[in-house]
């Protein structure tokens, strides 16, 4: 409730634990120190409380890939694009509307006809669904958190006329690729608490061991993240390559058993592009050949060649979304930000999502 929120927001705390960053920064082997989280909704906390203003010059603290909507690749929001203007109902968040695809979004099928819906997860579309006397896809979106009910609605046996297009993505084997990518330079990641939630911090081992790097799992009250961020620049100051677990209160080793069993009964793991930012093995869930049933990929022949010939608008060619979700660029550093693409009017995924970095700093008024 409020109380418990506020108890995470304690100024005093915050300015004590302020310090302390600032202390072990002075200590920090080799400044600046690059820290990443992967997290849209620790963007928004950090920005909205402006918790990069209390850091040293000597951490420099970066947003991955952590906005599911902006990692969505246009061949899949082409996909959705297709079905829709072949008369399916298709159904999704309301943040993926204007994601652009090769030529064209949802919100620019649905304004030239076609029935698009904005529904709030997977039971909603699949009540739609029931409502709905013709075929309705779902188009799936975002990481762990969003995949495990997907997977629980695929699991509770939904109406025939329900299928969905998954563009669900698994967030480990980004961190993989991100830690590997030699402009970027991570030091350390501050890993997102929600999806931890059903994933459990245990699979953060391996990335751990892989790369060298601390990695410690956050909340998202600015408590939450200046705790953490404590927690992670001390194991980089002294060299631990562990595994940390700073939101206790929600994130276990092993996570949410049922959940997780569901969503690797339903999904596989595949390689596949995140928009902007790589080719990255095992990263894209796809329904098992056991759902089919349920796969719009395999119940309609999806037929997005037309769309694909039409080429992009030259500005979002000049979208830098990618690099800035490796860590590589801030949206500062493109031209467009602000002047061409706003929120009213956005070029790119990361201006149009509510957890992209674009979006986020533009509400914020600048860098925050
Ligand atoms: Fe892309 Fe717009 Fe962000 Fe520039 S400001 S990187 S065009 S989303």
């Amino acid at each position: 409730d409020g109380d418990d929120e506020l108890q995470f927001r304690d100024p005093e705390k915050a300015e004590a634990l302020a310090d302390k960053i600032a202390e072990i920064g002075d200590d920090l082997p080799d400044p600046p120190a690059t820290v990443m989280h992967v997290c849209g909704s620790h963007e928004q906390s950090i920005a909205k409380f402006g918790l990069r203003s209390l850091l040293p010059d000597s951490v420099r603290l970066v947003m991955g890939p952590g906005c599911p909507v902006c990692v969505t690749n246009m061949p899949e929001v082409d996909e959705a694009v297709a079905l829709a203007e072949d008369g399916v109902t298709v159904a999704t968040y309301g943040d993926m509307l204007k994601v652009s695809g090769t030529a064209k979004s949802l919100d620019d099928a649905r304004s030239e006809g076609a029935d698009v819906r904005v529904v709030y997860g997977a039971q909603d579309a699949v009540e739609l669904a029931e409502d709905l006397d013709r075929e309705v896809v779902f188009f799936a979106t975002g990481f762990e958190t969003t995949a495990a009910p997907t997977a629980a609605a695929i699991k509770a046996d939904p109406p025939e006329n329900f299928s969905i297009l998954s563009a669900h993505k698994y967030i480990p084997p980004a961190m993989d690729i991100v830690a590997e990518m030699p402009d970027t330079e991570i030091d350390g990641y501050l890993a997102a608490g929600n999806a931890a939630i059903i994933t459990g911090h245990g699979i953060f081992d391996d990335i751990v061991d892989r790369h060298g790097l601390p990695v410690v799992v956050g909340g998202f009250e600015p408590l939450d993240i200046l705790a953490g961020l404590v927690k992670l620049l001390e194991h980089i100051r002294d060299g631990e390559e562990t595994v940390e677990n700073a939101y206790p209160r929600c994130v276990t080793e092993a996570g949410n058993r049922v959940a997780k069993e569901q969503l690797w009964d339903v999904f596989e793991a595949v390689d596949g592009e995140w928009r902007g930012i790589a080719h990255i093995p095992d990263a894209n869930l796809e329904l098992r050949e056991e759902y089919a049933a349920h796969d719009a990929r395999e119940r309609f022949d999806i037929d997005p060649s037309a769309l694909r010939e039409a080429s992009a608008s030259q500005h979002l060619q000049e979208c830098i979304c990618g690099d800035i979700m490796a860590g590589t660029a801030d949206p500062t550093d493109c031209p467009l930000f602000g002047e061409e693409c706003t929120p009213a009017e956005p070029v790119g995924a990361c201006m149009v999502s509510s957890e992209g970095t674009c979006k986020i700093w533009q509400e914020y008024g600048g860098r925050p």
